[in-house]
């Protein structure tokens, strides 16, 4: 097994198009998934029977699994390989900043480093390679990844040193987002019903101050046009903004916006498990469901 190949563990939705596309910049990739590895491999990619497996034969794993959970019984498993050779893991999961801390302890405690370095940009960024990745870990094995990093992403940012920092970033971003996605519905809706119509208002917005990631592309290219297509849950927004506000509340940070938009995801993810996010229109807004 060449010793420059690179593991990587996680190939659902976002992590199969970003393992695939470290394949195609000639990398050797040595992947897994719990849920059966064969049929998410990327094509050209070698396969690993297990994660103790995995980090018997590379330095490096990468991780893009659903949550903290995964990722501390990933990295317990790492820990316990008798033939290990990882010594550094780099997590693109989303899984909040104390879990990331948790990892960093397990890991460090066998001297293997963690990274947390979780990305944005949904399933069509994976695919395009233009996420964003917000790196936290030291400057050394920050540029020690940007081969890698630069097959997957179009900006890669080290936003600190500190394992959980990524996070940190990444959660932040997210209530912005899921904020904006809600605040839009609402105030769409509102101008709708004043007889507006919704590309006028999308129009006015986006040349004004009012102009966001929702007004600007998910509801021009997705609410609009019907096709409710953004690749991203309702149960994921309400995952990653509990995440953010677990993370305020762990060091006290005011955060008094948050609960009114974590309790409207919740609602629409109660009423509709998985709801693609651009449903969150019609959930305020009815009369203009199919
Ligand atoms: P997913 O559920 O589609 O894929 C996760 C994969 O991890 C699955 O194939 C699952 O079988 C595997 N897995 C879970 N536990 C495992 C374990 N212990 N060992 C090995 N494999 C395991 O999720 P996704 O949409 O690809 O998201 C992955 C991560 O990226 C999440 O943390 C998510 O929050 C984050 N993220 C997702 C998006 C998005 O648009 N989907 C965007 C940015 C970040």
């Amino acid at each position: 097994m060449p010793q420059t190949a690179i593991g990587f563990i996680g190939l659902g939705n976002m992590g199969r198009p970003i393992a695939g596309n470290l394949v195609k910049s000639g990398q050797d990739t040595i992947v897994y998934d719990a849920a059966g590895t064969a049929v998410r491999a990327p094509q050209g990619a070698q396969i690993a029977h297990s994660t103790t497996a995995l980090a018997g034969m590379v330095d490096v794993i990468h991780l893009c699994v659903p949550d903290g959970r995964a990722s501390e019984a990933i990295a317990r498993d790492i820990r316990s390989a008798t033939d290990r050779q990882t010594r550094l893991v780099v997590d693109h999961s989303t899984i909040g900043t104390e879990a990331a801390q948790r990892v960093h302890g397990l890991l460090a405690g066998a001297g293997i480093e963690y990274v947390d370095a979780p990305v944005s940009g949904g399933v069509s960024g994976a695919v395009n390679a233009t996420l964003a990745i917000m790196y936290s870990g030291s400057e050394d094995t920050f540029d020690q990844l940007q081969p890698t990093f630069e097959a997957m992403a179009g900006n890669v940012f080290r936003v600190g040193g500190e394992p959980g920092q990524g996070q940190a970033m990444k959660v932040l971003n997210n209530f912005l987002s899921g904020t904006a996605m809600a605040a839009t519905a609402e105030a769409v809706a509102f101008g709708v019903k004043q007889g507006l119509e919704m590309g006028m208002i999308l129009d006015v917005v986006n040349a004004s101050s009012g102009r966001n990631t929702a007004t600007a592309d998910k509801f021009p290219n997705r609410v609009m046009t019907g096709s409710y297509d953004a690749g991203f849950s309702s149960a994921q927004f309400v995952k990653d903004l509990r995440l953010y506000r677990d993370a305020a509340g762990a060091i006290g940070a005011s955060c008094p916006i948050s609960p009114a938009v974590s309790a409207i995801w919740r609602s629409l993810d109660a009423d509709e498990p998985n709801a693609d996010i651009t449903r969150i229109y019609t959930f305020v807004h009815p009369e203009d469901g199919d």
